[in-house]
């Protein structure tokens, strides 16, 4: 038996001659969280998809809990997912739209309270499904997928639309699933949504991996920068390239420019900037962020 819920090499999809996911490999190792992130469009959808069976891959491999993904149906009923919105019918209660579910899926009726107890809607649960609220309705799909009492919980955007209160809901029964076992493999595309509560993070871009590992590794990778100001609008262009003409990578954002640069840098290139006649207003040496790391790995500006 493998520690890994899921491992893909090489997984590709193609629609017509469009590359939406290609040759992508990473793994996630059993009872952690791994947070998918990747901004719109990038394939998050498209892979969990081809990890469930839902569609065919056209290249490379996939396995999900030691089963090949060609053969879907030697770990699906491991596997509890939320793919698109979770759909219920809006004039049954909780209780009710889950206990439909059980009885459709042939699974123990008496779990419904348990899992209604568990995504912290035990007191809601005689309450009609449209009187929830958006996070509440989130959580509901999560007690669905939960159902199968499943190794892995595969959930795309759950906390997309929410608000803070309803993300942090379900960022932290997240963790506690993943606490007392359950792998959670979860899509946003925003990291910040999923950094505190992940352990792995796979990061896309345009159907490609730029990321892959630990939480701690992309932390050790995150470059030191030097946010640096003119006094004149017209400085910019020329503070960047006195920074890339001295080999430091750097990029305009919000009418700042932001040089890749340790904190030490800041005198050299201050002198430099004098000498070119330009009076630095600003130059701050600025922290690691994971958020800013995330936008230079996926390009996203
Ligand atoms: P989102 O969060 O917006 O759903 P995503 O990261 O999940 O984004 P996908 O939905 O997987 O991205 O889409 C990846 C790419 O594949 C996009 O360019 C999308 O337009 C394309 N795509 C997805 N499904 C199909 C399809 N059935 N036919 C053709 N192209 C598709």
């Amino acid at each position: 038996m493998s520690t890994m819920a899921i491992s893909v090499r090489d997984l590709s999809k193609k629609y017509g001659d469009r590359m939406a996911v290609s040759h992508i490999n990473f793994d996630v190792p059993l009872g952690t969280v791994c947070g998918f992130v990747g901004p719109n469009g990038s394939g998050k959808t498209t892979t969990m998809r081809m990890l469930l069976g839902l569609i065919s891959h056209t290249g490379g491999s996939g396995q999900v809990l030691d089963a090949s993904i060609d053969e879907p149906e030697k770990y699906l009923s491991q596997v509890g997912a939320m793919i698109e919105g979770p759909a219920f019918y809006p004039a049954l209660t909780g209780a009710e739209n889950l206990k439909v579910l059980a009885t459709l899926g042939g699974f123990p009726i008496e779990r419904v309270q348990t899992l209604l107890d568990q995504v912290g809607l035990g007191d809601r649960a005689k309450s009609k499904y449209k009187t929830y609220s958006l996070g509440m309705k989130q959580r509901l799909g999560i007690a669905a997928a939960l159902l199968p009492n499943p190794k892995l919980l595969m959930l795309d955007e759950p906390t997309n639309g929410l608000d803070p209160e309803g993300i942090q809901e379900v960022r932290a029964l997240l963790r506690s699933l993943a606490d007392t076992g359950t792998t959670v493999f979860v899509s946003s595309h925003l990291l910040s949504e999923l950094e505190i509560i992940s352990d792995y993070l796979v990061m896309l871009r345009k159907g490609e991996v730029v990321f892959a590992g630990k939480i701690e590794e992309l932390l050790l990778a995150q470059q030191n920068v030097l946010i640096v100001k003119g006094q004149n609008p017209g400085d910019l262009e020329k503070i960047l390239g006195i920074a890339t003409s001295m080999g430091h990578s750097a990029t305009i954002r919000n009418s700042e420019v932001h040089v890749q640069a340790d904190a030490d840098w800041a005198a050299t290139l201050n002198r430099a900037a004098f000498d070119a006649g330009i009076t630095l207003a600003q130059l701050t040496p600025q922290l690691p962020n994971l958020e800013e790391t995330f936008f230079e790995m996926t390009g996203e500006k």
